[in-house]
């Protein structure tokens, strides 16, 4: 199945962190956007891998996701190699997305800087045809995205653009909170964690705040480039 854009997650709820919004506004206008978890966050202070497929099972469920997978990379020791790479480039093979949306370029988590550039350097040797790969069995025809937009998660990062969401606000809130085990819960015994503190959730809302402001929209998400952007249409601009 071809996707119109493929987003690289080092977690599952990297993506519905720093760009649902830009999800679901694509998905509306009839863009078909899948998800490829790298870890499955087994590493995190609560939930358990069980629970968190779960979760982003109902979180794909509401952004309306044409694909989701979890490569099962093991969370915190995966690394920018060969190995990593070529898994990487299969996924960039199968689905073939004009887009690619990675993780910040550097983050709070270290994890988030390595799957920013494991997904970038997976893009650009995905085109490279003697890099040879096999799915199912099949050999691979090379592809190379025609962008890498990296969505802004935990640390603050000067965006390069920033995508109106103001509409989608409401849909990345929910695909955010179907990740139950991970936020605010009164009734959770589990130990309390850097985004289980009931004052993440309004950080993310001044974070989308703050990009939309800047773009004099409500709500916004904001990403950066590996190249200079272009635009058919200064009309296209907002
Ligand atoms: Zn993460």
């Amino acid at each position: 199945m071809k996707l119109d854009i493929l987003v690289f997650a080092a977690h599952p709820d990297d993506a519905e962190l720093g760009c649902s919004g830009t999800i679901a506004s694509h998905i509306s206008k009839g863009k078909k956007v899948g998800i490829v978890d790298l870890t499955q966050g087994e590493m995190g202070t609560r939930g358990t891998p069980e629970i968190r497929l779960q979760e982003s099972e109902e979180a794909s469920k509401i952004l309306k996701l044409s694909a989701r997978e979890n490569l099962g990379f093991k969370d915190i020791y995966f690394q920018d190699d060969e190995f990593h790479q070529l898994k990487m480039i299969e996924m960039i093979r199968k689905y073939q997305p004009e887009i690619v949306l990675a993780n910040a370029i550097s983050d709070r988590h270290p994890d988030h800087g390595k799957g920013s550039s494991l997904a970038s350097h997976a893009c650009f040797m995905s085109g490279l045809r003697k890099i040879e790969t096999l799915h199912n069995g099949e050999s691979q025809t090379p592809w190379r995205p025609k962008a890498v937009y990296h969505y802004i998660q935990n640390n603050y990062i000067e965006p390069d653009f920033v995508v109106d969401i103001t509409p989608f606000w409401k849909t990345k809130i929910e695909s955010i909170l179907a990740f139950k085990s991970q936020f605010y819960d009164p009734s959770s015994q589990e130990p309390k964690s850097f985004i289980s503190d009931p004052d993440f959730l309004p950080f993310i809302e001044a974070r989308a705040r703050e990009y939309g402001h800047k773009i004099l929209v409500k709500y916004g998400e904001g990403f950066t480039v590996e190249r200079m952007p272009g635009v058919n249409d200064l009309f296209d601009l907002i």
